[in-house]
């Protein structure tokens, strides 16, 4: 079952408190892809300029990624600069140059079009607006987005919001949005727009999944000693989610189970937590699924508890 991704790549240059990475490969689409094929076919869709390395080429033609749908401008790929804080939770973009992206509109490839999985990556809302309007009803449609895009273009993103069946938000994207100090109350508000799944993702902390027919789930991360470079950790954490969900059948009603959206939900910390070990995709290059099996097994462990619990009286 393939997954169709639009979204930015780009080239990134990243600093830490402890160190840094000069115009290496980055951009949502990038880090969505690299991680999702891991689990089955990926079809790109995003585009690039003629500077951009033939090496990462070479690197997506090695997995199954289709790149029938990568536009190859004149002109100057994407670049993003940013340095982060001494959390690695929080950090400042420097500079963002459009590059080809200024004058990009994506277009779906006929071979494309019955994709059952949809991930809108970060990219402007309004050319997230003209994906959903060339796809044939997805099984299962997610949307990423940042506070760029909330402050900048806050009525295209609710219009894409409305079309969508599943958000992906940090808590402070859900705060932005919404206007409410409670994450509870802010999702509320999401899921009251239509929406059938709110995931919050915390950083370091995990995520949580939110149902519109009241699943409730916190999903718990992987306790990594070193974060070298959290970026790209919000798109690896979509590619976990929706490379595992690729792998699994729906009901007969169409919808993925509980179960299988939870299970997405810790393959997505799992990926997030990977790509934070290395500067850009590195960490994913050799990346096995055996090794995500490893880190799935550890988390169950570290997080599961006895549920036999009575209160007892105490007599005085
Ligand atoms: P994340 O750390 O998951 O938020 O993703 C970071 C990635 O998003 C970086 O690799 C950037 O190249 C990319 N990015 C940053 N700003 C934008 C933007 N305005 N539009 C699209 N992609 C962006």
């Amino acid at each position: 079952m393939s997954i169709l991704v639009v979204g930015s790549i780009a080239l990134d240059t990243v600093e830490t408190p402890f160190a840094g990475a000069d115009e290496v490969l980055g951009g949502a689409a990038s880090y969505f892809s690299t991680a999702a094929s891991l689990y089955n076919q990926v079809n790109l869709v995003a585009v690039i300029g003629s500077d951009f390395p033939q090496e990462h080429l070479d690197f997506w033609h090695s997995r199954p990624v289709n790149l029938a749908g990568l536009q190859n401008q004149d002109g100057k790929t994407f670049r993003w600069v940013a340095r982060y804080h001494m959390d690695m939770n929080s950090r400042d973009t420097l500079d963002t140059q459009l590059g080809v992206y200024a004058g990009f509109h994506p277009v779906i490839p006929a071979e494309y079009r019955r994709s059952p999985l949809l991930f809108l990556a970060n990219i402007q809302p309004e050319l997230q607006l003209e994906v959903l309007e060339q796809v044939d009803k997805p099984r299962l449609t997610v949307l990423d987005t940042m506070e760029l895009w909330i402050m900048t273009a806050r009525p295209q993103l609710t219009e894409v919001i409305k079309r969508v069946d599943m958000l992906l938000m940090s808590e402070e994207e859900v705060r932005q949005y919404t206007n409410q100090a409670s994450i509870v109350r802010g999702v509320r508000q999401l899921l009251n727009m239509g929406l059938k799944f709110v995931v919050v993702k915390q950083g370091s902390y995990g995520a949580l999944l939110f149902g519109a027919d009241g699943t409730y789930f916190s999903a718990p991360s992987h306790p990594l000693e070193e974060v070298v470079d959290p970026t790209g950790a919000g798109d690896a954490f979509a590619g976990g989610l929706l490379g595992y969900l690729s792998t699994v059948d729906p009901g007969p009603d169409g919808c993925y189970s509980i179960d299988d959206l939870k299970r997405g939900v810790v393959h997505g910390n799992i990926l997030g937590s990977f790509v934070c070990e290395d500067f850009s995709i590195d960490r994913l290059r050799t990346l096995t699924l055996d090794d995500i099996a490893e880190r799935y097994r550890a988390i169950v462990a570290c997080s599961h508890f006895d549920p036999n619990w009575w209160p007892i009286k105490v007599s005085n």
